[in-house]
């Protein structure tokens, strides 16, 4: 069980902060997208974005006679996932799942059932609640109808056109046990899982392209309770974000069913982006019999020695173990302030992992650079720009960082520069020497130090006596007769060195 799923004792408070006598229990299925270079029983290309209909042969398609072979980069993905996600890997067999869908041309669908490829692991959250994994399982996706005309509905449209390119396309589904106990848990549980998927080399891990697939599984129950309620399969959630308002939504419905003394009908519901709602697809009570059956066509999977040490050889380094090594870096010597709360470094370490830019960091740290102000600068200012952040050069991101905790340029300029380093490269120096940044001349600031104090009495009267407030007056009508040049850090050192004189 999850940690952070305890109730308390008089009700739970639900992601909108509102007390309900109900708390949420969800469980997801994930369908991850094996980023093989072909698919999993023939060999057709796996890619995304082909013409229609190219990418397709007489296995893929079905056609009577055709047998499948297994792709052994596929099951190899699928145990570096299982061993990613803790699990046990065991011996596996294929089931034939039938039912009738266009898209699928065989009619049945090839995938795993009773014994699965991996069983009973885990996965922890940053905050260090762990959410149980069930199975995750290997099978082939189908392929894509399209609805043509009519906003894309199959009952209002006039025709509908199927591309086969996905069918055959391996899959992982990863099944969750019911362990989630909030929306925004879920969310959680996805980016994790998203950043392990994408650290062990199996998924590319693109919502927006279909390569990872969540399906909800909500249901309430009286806070407390042991039982589980009835639950509601939610489909067709394709970003963080409809995953989190889609559970939010139902948890809502279902609650406003009990409280109005009527049940929660067990049944499969799709969500509906643009509505904002959930409709119901089909009753779970005349639920589908798919006939589960032994795919007589291909033999037991054993994974031998070989292929296990290759899955375990094959899994990198995953987001906790980096975000562990990060927050050691930082907590390490660090002469940068402490962030404000609501900006905690754990928030920052959790960011700069999850986007793979913990080696940038790393980098600039071994190049001389302050962890902390490294780490910052990384999670706020070259986390809006990842992909070019990644291939930043490690010594002069280290080299601007010095700039700025040296005091030679101040946090803005220190961000202007960055963010034209990651734009276009070049020598930090060179960059805000361009940008107009030359060092203030020592002199001269001292110079419209003494001219502030000098213009306002009263208020150095008060600095003197210990008004901190008053610090950010003085500051600023520097900053203003500088323009903005002149380092802050630098500043309030001149403004104690006088007071304490
Ligand atoms: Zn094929
Ligand atoms: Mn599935």
């Amino acid at each position: 069980m999850s940690a952070g799923g305890t109730p308390g004792a008089g009700g739970t408070l639900s992601d909108e902060g509102t007390v309900t006598a109900y708390e949420t229990v969800v469980g997801l299925e994930v369908h991850c997208e094996l980023a093989t270079t072909t698919k999993l029983f023939c060999g057709c290309r796996n890619a995304f974005g082909q013409e229609p209909n190219t990418n397709v042969c007489p296995v893929c398609l079905g056609l009577p006679g055709s047998l499948p072979v297994v792709n052994r980069r596929a099951v190899e993905l699928a145990l570096r996932i299982g061993t990613a996600l803790n699990c046990r890997a065991q011996r596996s067999i294929f089931h034939r799942k039938n039912y009738f869908y266009p898209d699928m041309p065989k009619d049945y669908q090839i995938s795993q059932y009773d014994e699965p490829i991996n069983i009973d692991g885990w996965l922890e959250l940053p905050d260090g609640s762990r959410v149980g994994i069930e199975r995750a399982h290997m099978e082939e996706d189908t392929g894509k109808t399209t609805h043509v005309g009519g906003g894309g509905r199959i009952h209002e449209a006039g025709h509908s056109l199927v591309d086969y390119n996905r069918a055959g396309v391996p899959l992982v589904e990863i099944v969750s046990r019911p362990d989630i106990r909030s929306a925004s848990q879920a969310r959680a549980y996805v980016t994790e899982l998203r950043s392990i998927l994408v650290a062990t080399g199996a998924s590319d891990g693109r919502m927006e392209e279909g390569s990872l697939r969540v399906d909800a599984n909500v249901s309430i129950r009286p806070a407390g309770s042991l039982e589980y309620g009835t639950r509601c399969e939610v489909k067709n959630l394709n970003s963080l974000r409809s995953l989190q308002r889609a559970i939010d939504y139902e948890v809502a419905r279902q609650t406003a069913l009990l409280e109005t003394g009527e049940r929660v009908a067990q049944e499969t519901r799709h969500w509906n982006e643009a509505g904002g709602t959930t409709h119901a697809l089909r009753s779970k009570e005349e639920a589908n019999d798919y006939r589960y059956f032994p795919e007589p066509d291909l033999v037991p999977l054993v994974p031998d020695a070989e292929l296990l040490a290759a899955a375990a050889a094959g899994v990198g380094s995953m987001p906790a173990e980096r975000r562990r090594l990060l927050e050691q870096l930082v907590s390490g010597d660090s002469k940068a302030p402490i962030p404000a709360r609501g900006d905690s470094s754990t928030d920052q370490v959790v960011t700069v992992v999850d986007l793979g830019l913990d080696e940038l960091v790393a980098g600039a740290v071994a190049a001389g650079a302050d962890p902390r102000l490294a780490l910052a600068r990384t999670a706020n200012e070259a986390a809006a720009s990842p992909e070019a952040a990644r291939s930043l050069d490690r010594l002069a991101f280290a080299a601007l960082l010095k700039m700025e905790s040296s005091g030679q340029l101040s946090a803005t300029q220190s961000k202007e520069v960055l963010a034209e380093l990651i734009a276009r490269g070049g020598d930090p120096a060179q960059i805000a020497a361009r940008l107009g940044y030359e060092q203030m001349d020592a002199v001269a600031l001292e110079a419209i130090v003494d001219d502030v104090i000098a213009a306002n009495p009263e208020e150095w009267e008060r600095f003197r006596d210990g008004d901190e407030k008053v610090a950010q007056f003085l500051l600023g009508q520097v900053m203003r007769a500088t323009k903005g040049k002149a380092n802050g850090k630098t500043v309030a050192a001149l403004f104690a060195a006088r007071r304490d004189a």
